[in-house]
């Protein structure tokens, strides 16, 4: 039986379908044969409907009562974290995800709503005294308007979450783009924000291609701030329609995350932070670490056990419990990461495990995950973000070596070192140009409450997540007055 087909979300209502819509099948990468959700999708024409209902919501919305906006946000993230199985489920079956990573996810997006539930009451002005007598200053905080969220496949809830919530508790009306690969997870999102007390319009979703509807979205000239996630290469091309129409913009991309293992780590705490930011999420994640930078005293036995870890690693369907890492997403990636590992291989690379194609039955994305060694500073699988379950290890001999070696990269998003040394870790923090340092914790995993976001070519914009998502969901107004 063929489940109903599923629809964007506009000026507070989920649209008809009229039957003369492209329709998308959303499946699960374990068995593509599972369709998970079939959705009429979204056009230009939708896209232009959606700004202006958001746009016409954007006055009292801005001037709503932060009770009001507080308790819409502490609603939503109540049902999230209610939902955390049942939601973490279509997760998993949507992106491959294994359970307990995906209902972690929902978590951390449940929790996400209830920070800036928070945050809607908190006050944000200031006072100043003037240099002229008898002026009063103060600044406020206000709306920036209609906001254009574009997110990417591999966080199908958090992201979308993280962005929203901020959008609307500062008083801003949001038109939502989630991944095409990704769209049952942002529906759900979008029917409980449906249910939780917000005016039509303030929010929309629209399910549809990056290239028509996200760039007609990015277009708009009544969307005033766009918040993307996803690959530099789109990023780059956002930036560029952002700054000709001077719409504000923020956009969190890729990364080639360095990992340093230093002589004296602990060896158990080594293996753990390095298989879990490299491999875990199937390695598709903008933070983990695809790049291990290991101080030759500890290298050989480092390299043994981590070995026999990789290979003690469960490949298999994400809904599986005792599944270790999922799929890859689909079959497009899966050719993107067989292709970096055949170019290992032929750039001289040693590949220690892992690598191939397992094939089950359904025909789900299952890639072993892979180890090179003997790697050098120019080879792809070093330099390129690869996005798949594929470690390079580079061997080298101090500290100062692995510091240079972890720096040279365009990217800048997160970077760690494993250590027992106060000396290095301390450096590490002060000098390293990542956006975000981690001493012995994975270079994935971070908070929900706190900054999040890079430097160079991972991160453009002001930094999201936490108190910090203020300074792109409002602008600044200086108020003088004669007294
Ligand atoms: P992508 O750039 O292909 O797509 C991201 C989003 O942009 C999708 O919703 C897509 O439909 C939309 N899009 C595509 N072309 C567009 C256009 N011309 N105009 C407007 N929108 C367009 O990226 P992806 O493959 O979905 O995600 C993977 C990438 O995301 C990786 O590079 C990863 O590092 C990055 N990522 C970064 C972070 C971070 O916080 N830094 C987090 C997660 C993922």
């Amino acid at each position: 039986m063929t489940s109903p087909l599923k629809s964007s979300f506009v000026n507070g209502a989920f649209v008809e379908p009229s039957g003369a819509e492209q329709i998308l099948e959303n499946r699960n990468p374990s068995d593509p044969r599972d369709i998970v959700d079939r959705f009429a999708r979204a056009d230009e024409q939708l896209t232009h409907v959606a700004v202006e209902a958001a746009n016409a919501a954007v006055s009292a919305w801005a001037t709503s009562n932060p009770q009001l906006r507080a308790d819409v946000l502490d609603r939503i993230g109540s049902e999230i974290l209610a939902r955390r199985e049942e939601l973490g489920r279509l997760l998993a079956r949507e992106e491959g995800k294994v359970l307990r990573e995906a209902m972690g996810e929902v978590d951390r997006a449940g929790r996400s709503f209830k920070f800036y539930a928070q945050e809607a009451l908190r006050a944000s002005g200031e006072k100043y005294e003037s240099v002229r007598p008898g002026v009063g200053i103060d600044t406020s905080r206000q709306p920036v308007g209609v906001v254009g969220i574009i997110s990417p496949w591999n966080f199908p809830i958090a992201i979308p979450a993280w962005k929203i919530a901020p959008a609307l508790c500062f008083g801003n009306c949001v038109v939502f783009k989630p991944a095409e690969m990704v769209p049952s997870s942002a529906w759900a999102l979008a029917e409980i924000i449906s249910r939780s007390g917000l005016p039509a319009g303030v929010f929309n979703m629209l399910i549809g291609p990056g290239r028509s509807v996200g760039d007609a979205l990015m277009r708009h000239p009544l969307v005033k701030a766009i918040s993307f996630t996803g690959s530099e290469q789109t990023g780059r091309q956002i930036a560029a329609i952002a700054v000709e129409r001077m719409a504000k913009v923020q956009l969190e991309m890729g990364g080639k995350n360095p990992l340093i293992v230093m002589d004296d780590a602990d060896m158990e705490v080594a293996l753990d932070v390095a298989l879990q930011g490299s491999f875990f999420s199937t390695g598709q994640r903008c933070t983990a670490s695809s790049r291990l930078i290991v101080t030759e005293g500890i290298y050989p036995e480092f390299i043994a056990r981590l070995t026999e870890r990789t290979r003690a690693l469960k490949v298999g369907d994400a809904l599986d419990a005792s599944t270790d890492i999922g799929p890859v997403a689909d079959a497009k990636q899966l050719e993107v990461d067989l292709d970096f590992i055949r170019s290992g291989i032929a750039e001289g690379a040693t590949l220690v495990c892992g690598g191939e194609r397992l094939v089950r039955e359904g025909g789900g994305y299952f890639l072993e995950p892979a180890l090179f060694v003997d790697v050098t500073p120019e080879m792809r699988i070093y330099r390129e973000e690869i996005f798949g379950p594929v470690l390079s290890v580079l061997k080298v001999r101090n500290y100062e070596e692995a510091f240079a070696a972890a720096e040279d990269t365009p990217f800048g998003l997160s970077a760690g070192i494993v250590t027992t040394s106060l000396k290095y870790a301390e450096h590490f923090k002060r000098n390293s140009s990542a956006g975000m340092v981690m001493v012995n914790l994975p270079t994935a995993g971070v908070d929900y409450h706190v900054p999040f976001g890079g430097n160079r070519g991972s991160s453009y914009g002001p930094r999201e997540q936490g108190t910090y998502a203020r300074e792109f969901f409002t602008r600044v107004k200086t108020s003088y007055q004669l007294s």
